[in-house]
């Protein structure tokens, strides 16, 4: 199958030096292989959005010179197929019901005990649906921070599909749509590698394939934490968008000469220079200053 990259911006905020990072990295694996990169805007979870942020986003991106190559997905207009995906996963009895609050959970040390709800059966609440998380590990090879494994019953337990207010979990949709948008590697930040067992464990429940991972190295700030939209990172400025494409050039290690006038010269300038085997793989703190 033909190469199929993407980068899966949420909606909580302007496109941030950490995203750009994500992006770029994404839209040079994509190119590099002769694929396709495609966008999708993880806007399910309305709560946590920014009123103009997707559109925002996606400004920023044609301004980097970021374009994809099929209209945008947003997840929001996806729930037929979440629903579908539920519907599947309950029918093979993976989910169970559940009222747990924090406190129930508290009291179990944060576990289900054997894929049951320890909750009290209050008629009339909505329940959440959580996925039975097996005892067994979940080993996968990422192509840039090597062998992992994650036992999911131990170190992650039963997990949220969909939430009690009917919002389906990052988890589920991220799994149906990389399935849907038939993505062959998912190149994203080390945050999510995490999360990246419990997606395998779905896609061998929803009889989905697995793509190839690739966990790039966080942006962090001066105190070492991750840079994030909802921590207020400060944007990058899409106005002037070649001080922010040659930084995260620098911070992916690749050479970039000082001749390029436009984002297209750079970004090719750094598609030519691109190995896809020597990125830096650690976490780095980063300020305006390091470029
Ligand atoms: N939407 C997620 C985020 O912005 C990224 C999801 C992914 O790349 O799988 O952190």
């Amino acid at each position: 199958m033909d190469y199929h990259g993407r980068f899966a911006p949420s909606p909580t905020g302007r496109l941030h030096f950490g995203s750009l990072v994500a992006a770029v990295a994404s839209w040079l694996y994509a190119r590099h292989a002769g694929g396709r990169w495609l966008v999708r805007m993880e806007d399910l979870d309305p709560p946590r959005e920014v009123a103009g942020a997707a559109s925002s986003i996606l400004a920023a991106l044609s301004a980097f010179g970021l374009i994809a190559d099929e209209p945008v997905l947003f997840q929001s207009h996806r729930r037929a197929a979440y629903d579908a995906a539920l519907e599947q996963l309950r029918a093979a009895g993976h989910l169970f019901a559940c009222t747990c609050s924090r406190t129930d959970l508290a009291a179990t040390g944060g576990f289900h005990d054997d894929g049951r709800c320890v909750g009290a059966d209050e008629p009339g609440r909505a329940p959440a649906w959580r996925l039975r998380a097996p005892d067994i590990d979940i080993q996968f090879h990422d192509a840039l921070q090597g062998p992992q494994r994650q036992n999911l019953r131990q170190q992650v337990g039963d997990f949220v599909i969909r939430r009690a207010d009917g919002i389906y979990s990052y988890q589920l949709a991220c799994v149906v749509d990389d399935a849907f948008q038939q993505v062959t590697e998912v190149v994203r930040g080390h945050d999510l590698l995490d999360s990246t067992p419990r997606q395998i464990w779905l896609q061998r429940c929803l009889g989905l394939p697995t793509p190839a991972y690739r966990h790039l190295p966080l942006v962090l700030d001066t105190d070492g934490r991750k840079l994030s939209k909802s921590t207020q990172a400060l944007p990058v400025d899409a106005t002037d968008p070649l001080p922010a494409l040659r930084s995260a050039a620098t911070f992916l290690a690749l050479p970039v000469a000082g001749s390029a006038n436009t984002v297209q010269e750079l970004l090719a300038n750094m598609l030519d220079r691109f190995d896809p085997d020597r990125l830096p793989r650690r976490n780095r703190g980063w300020t305006a200053k390091s470029s």
